[in-house]
């Protein structure tokens, strides 16, 4: 044998021996519509009975993120900033009419070049083509395909049930076909949102079912009060006026969401099921997030959308990737670091120009020191004639929220100040007491939104079809 076919023997012999590369890790991402992060078990400061022992087992498995901020207080908004790492501001979606511009980016989109196959589950009439977040998906269910006749506040209770059915089938192909691409799979659920109706036995975990007919004929009484537009936010004026009594109403209502919450995490636990059973939760790596909060008149206000109070955007981030230790991370984090952090875990290549950061590093435990904490921002655009526009800046030590346009049916104070250690549920403005603070944050909001960057193509002209539209007048964001 020459010796150029000793080394192709040899070379040969090598490749033979190299063990096959293991399988691309799949990853689900479970968003949870309107979850607050005190809503779930795992976070909440009182540590009493948790809605959400699947989500708590999640986090007890992998790296539970007790600060993150979503980057705006509703779904039409802070959905698209997930799914690009870009804040609204640079991707558009700003408003009911306005659709990611085909110029981003998305996740689904990243991973599916990379060789995934991709699906999303969506509940919530915002999200699939209303905002063209289809891109990037090979099969997508849209709140029409999924919900089919039920519209209406009502229907949001038990949505994860109606994933399920054509989720868990889903999963059961990828297990068992011969397609052994990896997946990366969006499950959207609306159980959280209003109008808060948790099935039996869920309903009585956390309230008293007795009183829950006697408080949605209230519901139905301030939704009546016609000169609000559309939303459905209600103010502790509106009850004085109706004489209902608001902390009665909102300690209720808080109960009923969080029978709903635990109907979610119930059904998040028969997905987990299947991917166990199927042999694929091992090399799967598992999200668990919101879009934003609701408020229980923290703030003197009802539902969500209208503030970027701590109740608005402080949401649940759980990431569970397989072989990491379990690790709960108390530094400040965004929803816009999800997509950087999912392509990093996973190897695949980064679009440019994302503005979130990976937290692979923490998630992994491999650079906890190296991790640079920066500001978090949160951005309020509200679709109402009256409405205003708002932006946070979050940081360790303060959180101050500017009201760039006031909002005149919801007055505001126009900057407020809160010390983030000692007050993380912003009860406390002390702009007044720190001008040099207020002064320079008010500053550094303005040139931030004059400089940030805008994605080309953003078009605010298009329509919605009126299945859409329908939906979104059923559900109360328009009239
Ligand atoms: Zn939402």
């Amino acid at each position: 044998m020459s010796s150029a076919a000793v080394l192709v023997a040899l070379a040969l012999a090598a490749m033979a021996s190299e063990p096959d590369p293991p399988p691309r890790q799949n990853v689900v991402v479970f968003l949870v519509d309107t979850l607050r992060a005190d809503a779930v078990g795992c976070l909440a400061p009182d540590k009493g009975k948790s809605a959400t022992p699947t989500i708590d087992r999640l986090s007890a498995d992998g790296a539970l993120f007790t600060r993150c901020s979503s980057q705006a207080p509703w779904t039409k908004v802070s959905v698209p900033s997930i799914l690009t790492s870009l804040y609204p501001t640079t991707n558009g979606v700003v408003s009911v009419l306005a659709k990611l511009p085909d110029s981003a980016t998305t996740i689904a989109e990243a991973f599916r070049s990379a060789g995934y196959r991709t699906a999303a589950f969506f509940t919530n009439p915002f999200l699939g083509n209303a905002t063209n977040l289809r891109q990037g998906f090979d099969t997508v269910y849209e709140a029409k395909d999924l919900l089919g006749d039920r519209k209406g506040p009502r229907s949001n209770s038990g949505t994860s049930a109606l994933v399920n059915q054509k989720a868990l089938p889903w999963i059961d192909v990828v297990a068992h076909g011969t397609d052994r691409r990896p997946f990366f799979l969006l499950l959207h659920s609306m159980d959280p949102h209003e109008e808060y109706c948790p099935a039996p036995p869920w309903d009585a975990l956390f309230a008293d079912p007795a009183r829950a007919s006697a408080w949605h004929g209230q519901w139905a009484r301030l939704k009546s009060l016609d000169e609000h537009p559309a939303i459905n936010r209600r103010s502790r004026a509106d009850f004085a006026r109706l004489g209902i009594d608001a902390d009665a109403f909102a300690a209720t209502g808080r109960g009923l969401y969080q029978g709903c919450v635990a109907f979610d995490d119930h059904e998040i636990g028969r997905v987990m099921d299947r991917l166990k059973d199927s042999g694929l939760l091992d090399n799967t790596i598992v999200v668990v997030t919101s879009d934003h909060g609701e408020e229980f008149l923290e703030h003197g206000y009802t539902s969500h959308g209208h503030s970027l109070y701590d109740e608005m955007i402080h949401v649940p981030l759980v990431i569970r990737a397989p072989g990491a230790a379990s690790r709960r991370i108390d530094l400040r984090v965004a929803s816009l670091d999800i997509m950087p952090t999912l392509l990093d875990l996973t190897n695949v290549p980064y679009p440019t120009g994302l503005q979130g950061t990976s937290l692979a590093p923490l998630v992994l435990g491999t650079a906890n020191s190296g991790f640079v904490e920066r500001p978090v921002w949160s951005e309020m655009y509200t679709e109402d004639p009256v409405g205003g526009i708002a932006f946070a800046r979050i940081d360790a030590t303060w959180k101050a929220i500017f009201q760039v346009k006031p909002w005149r049916e919801l007055p505001r104070p126009e900057f407020e100040l809160f010390a983030t250690a000692t007050d993380p549920n912003d009860r406390d403005d002390v702009s007044t007491k720190n001008p040099d603070v207020m002064k320079a944050a008010k500053k550094e909001i303005l040139q931030r939104y004059a400089f940030l960057p805008r994605l080309p193509g953003v078009d605010t002209s298009l329509t919605l079809d009126a299945d859409t539209l329908d939906r979104l007048k059923a559900l109360g964001y328009l009239k």
